[in-house]
Order: structure tokens, then C-alpha cells, then sequence
């Protein structure tokens, strides 16, 4: 489901990031990459969502090598996969439903399927009683509920997060993770990103961590 072989990523300044990653996460398998600050662990998770792209070696996503997609190719790659980034900035001047709707406007929905859509997907994160209001009046964790609900609206099989949890209080975080490990129990398959190794609690999950832009197994 997701495969790298050999990857490396040197940035344009002649920086490192990653080097000669190996892993395959099956279909329905859900993981998170730890490591410090700096460690890759962003630069691994862009190249999946081809927002940046391999020096070398090979990635494949949902059995489509996209170590070499054209640029036109990549919509379709990501109408499979549910990114939860933090440069994924809430509309604070729309309303949460219409926050949740845009990607399925871009995928040229008719309204009436999508409003079923947008529903099921505040409802899976516990917003539906408040899809009227603004985002401004939403806590920080419910925020990150909006995005997570953003993700998985077009029902992804694949879910990548980075640092999903950042800026939460531990109790929020826990939330946040029992919903991602909700959708891994319906068969999606999960990969976050997080400095926060007590995140995990005893879930048993599949670690990965980096180091230096190397994997440590
Ligand atoms: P992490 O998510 O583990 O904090 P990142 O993948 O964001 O790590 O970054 C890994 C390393 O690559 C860091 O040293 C970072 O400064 C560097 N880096 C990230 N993006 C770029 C870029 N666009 N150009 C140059 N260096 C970058
Ligand atoms: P995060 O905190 O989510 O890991 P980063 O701080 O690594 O994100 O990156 C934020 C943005 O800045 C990204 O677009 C990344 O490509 C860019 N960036 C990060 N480090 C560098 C760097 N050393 N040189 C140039 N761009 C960088």
C-alpha cells in the first residue's frame, strides 16, 4: 500500500533529509514515524503525498509508482489519500459544514451526495451539532477534529498526519488518537507523524524512527 525502496531526499540547498529509507506498510496497517525535531519525519510523509519528490529510489502508493508521476497524475493520487498537514488552514470565514465540503466541490460532487458526505464525516468526528457555526468558535481540539474530517470526507483509503497532536492538551491528543484508530479498524491504513512517544499509550502499533534522516529499526 505504501513501499519505499532506497529513498533518498536532498533538498535543493545540498541538505539530506532522508537517506536510503526502506519500508512497506500493508493495506490497512497503521503506524507512526517518530524522531526529533528535524529528523525527516515531514520530508517522508510530503514525498508520499508528492509534495516533494525523491532524489532517488523508488515509492509506490496504492501500487502506483510515484517516484516519477507527472505533474497531472497527482490529483488522482491524492483523492486517495486523507492529509492531515499544518499548513492546512482552516476557512474562518466559512462555516465548519462548508469547511468540510470544499474538497468534495473540487472533486465536482453534486450537492445532494455531498451533503451526505460532509455529514457522515463531522458525524465520525463528533462535529455534526456543530456544522452551523464558525471555526472560530471551536476549541483547538475540535479544530483538528475539522481537519481530520476534511481528510477522510472523499473516504481515502490511505490517512497521513503530521504532528496531528501538536498544540493539544494530553487529554485532546488521546481523543485524537482514538479517532484515527477508529478509521484504521475499518480497514484504513494510518501513518502519523509525532515527536510525542506517549501518544502511543498500549496501542500496538508499528513504530518507525527516524534519525538524522535515517530509519533505526
Ligand atoms: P521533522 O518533520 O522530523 O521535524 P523535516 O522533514 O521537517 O523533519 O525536516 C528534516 C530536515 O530537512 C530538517 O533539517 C529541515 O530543516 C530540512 N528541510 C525541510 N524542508 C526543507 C527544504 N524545503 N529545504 C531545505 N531543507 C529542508
Ligand atoms: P514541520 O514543523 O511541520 O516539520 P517544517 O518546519 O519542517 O515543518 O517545514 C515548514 C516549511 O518550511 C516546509 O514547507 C519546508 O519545506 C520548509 N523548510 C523547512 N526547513 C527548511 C530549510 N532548512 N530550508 C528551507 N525550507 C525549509
Amino acid at each position: 500500500m505504501i513501499s519505499f525502496n532506497q529513498v533518498c531526499k536532498r533538498y535543493p540547498n545540498g541538505f539530506n533529509a532522508l537517506r536510503n529509507i526502506g519500508f512497506t506498510l500493508e493495506a490497512g496497517e497503521m503506524a507512526l514515524i517518530t524522531g526529533h525535531s528535524g529528523a525527516g519525519k515531514s520530508t517522508l510523509l510530503r514525498l508520499i503525498a508528492a509534495i516533494e519528490r525523491p532524489t532517488s529510489g523508488s515509492i509506490v502508493v496504492n501500487g502506483q509508482n510515484i517516484s516519477a508521476l507527472k505533474s497531472g497524475a497527482i490529483p488522482f493520487l491524492r483523492r486517495n489519500l486523507g492529509l492531515v498537514f499544518q499548513d492546512q488552514k482552516i476557512l474562518f470565514d466559512r462555516t465548519v459544514f462548508d469547511n468540510v465540503l470544499l474538497p468534495l466541490q473540487i472533486s465536482g460532487f453534486d450537492s445532494r451526495a455531498a451533503t451526505g458526505r460532509v455529514r457522515a464525516a463531522l458525524d465520525k468526528v463528533g462535529l455534526l451539532d456543530r456544522e452551523k457555526t464558525r471555526p472560530i468558535t471551536l476549541s483547538g481540539g475540535e479544530q483538528q477534529r475539522l481537519c481530520i474530517a476534511r481528510a477522510i470526507v472523499n473516504r481515502p483509503s490511505i490517512l497521513i498526519a503530521d504532528e496531528p497532536t501538536s498544540n493539544l492538551d494530553a487529554d485532546y491528543a488521546r481523543d485524537i488518537m482514538a479517532m484515527f484508530k477508529s478509521f484504521h479498524q475499518v480497514g484504513v491504513t494510518v501513518l502519523i507523524a509525532t515527536h510525542d512517544v506517549n501518544l502511543l499509550g498500549d496501542m500496538p502499533l508499528r513504530i518507525f524512527t527516524l534519525n538524522h534522516g535515517e530509519l533505526t529499526v
